[in-house]
């Protein structure tokens, strides 16, 4: 398949403030019935590079009806197995984002957990992991993430880091402390993977402060500075819960910032 960034969607949900994804069907529901609603996309990403498939932030581990995770389907779309797959990276570990790091299996009679992606490398921030684990559920997937750490090929970062020479992971904070972007230097491709700082295109166009986040203000000052990095250095920005655009680079147009499709 040819090298480029390609969605892995898991749908569109609702979440409001008891942290639970419910799935929102955008052609018969409507919003107004669910009060006090954030409205989400939660769509992973596969990039593909010379060297590497990467998958980034695995979503909520969904299964479909014949008990295989979905990302599976998707990637099988590609003709991509999930063997295929070497390196997963994660920008925190909030539950809709590392939710599919591992999938149960039937092992010896027994459910099991295993990692989604065996041949995968992961890797996370140590300081987002302890992070979590003071916080715990419904939020963080202790039980998953303990599996992801015991049995998966990872790399625990610890603070900044260039991964393989071509990826740069750098710990921004904002919506949790130690939340990492990873800016993907592919060729002339650079993609960067703002997490739940730039969750959505949209938030790029106006100046706000969002509750959910553990530090909105700096937040808000992270994406205005990731704007005019994107701007300047020509970035194709990836956005994990928008629902309408996946990807794009941007510009700026009299004062505006608009998307470059
Ligand atoms: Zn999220």
């Amino acid at each position: 398949m040819e090298n480029g960034v390609y969605p892995l969607s898991e749908g569109t949900y609702t979440i409001a403030g008891d942290h639970i994804f419910v799935p929102f069907n955008v052609a018969t529901d409507n919003i107004r019935d669910r009060p006090a609603s954030l409205l989400v996309e939660i769509q992973p990403f596969l990039v593909v590079t010379e060297t590497d498939k990467i998958v980034i932030d695995p979503g909520l581990g969904l299964s479909l009806g014949d008990g295989r995770l979905h990302i599976y389907h998707l990637l099988e779309r590609y003709g991509l197995q999930p063997t295929d797959i070497t390196k997963v990276l994660l920008s925190h570990l909030h539950l809709d984002h590392a939710g599919g790091v591992v999938h149960q299996v039937i092992e010896n009679g027994r459910w099991t957990w295993v990692p989604s992606f065996p041949n995968a490398m992961y890797y996370w921030q140590s300081t987002e992991w302890d992070y979590a684990f003071s916080k715990g559920g419904p939020s963080y997937p202790i039980e998953r993430l303990e599996a992801m750490r015991m049995k998966s090929k990872h790399v625990i970062l610890n603070g900044e880091t260039i991964i393989d020479n071509f990826i740069e992971a750098s710990i921004c904070g904002g919506h949790t402390p130690t939340h990492q972007t990873f800016l993907i230097r592919a060729g002339r491709d650079n993609y960067f993977f703002g997490g739940d700082v730039v969750p959505q295109f949209s938030q790029m166009q106006r100046k706000f402060v969002a509750k959910y986040d553990y530090d909105g203000k700096r937040s808000a000052e992270l994406r205005e500075l990731f704007t005019n990095r994107a701007i300047e250095e020509g970035w194709t920005c990836l956005f994990f819960h928008d629902i309408r655009k996946p990807y794009c680079k941007v510009k700026r147009v009299d004062g505006m910032i608009m998307s470059i499709d």
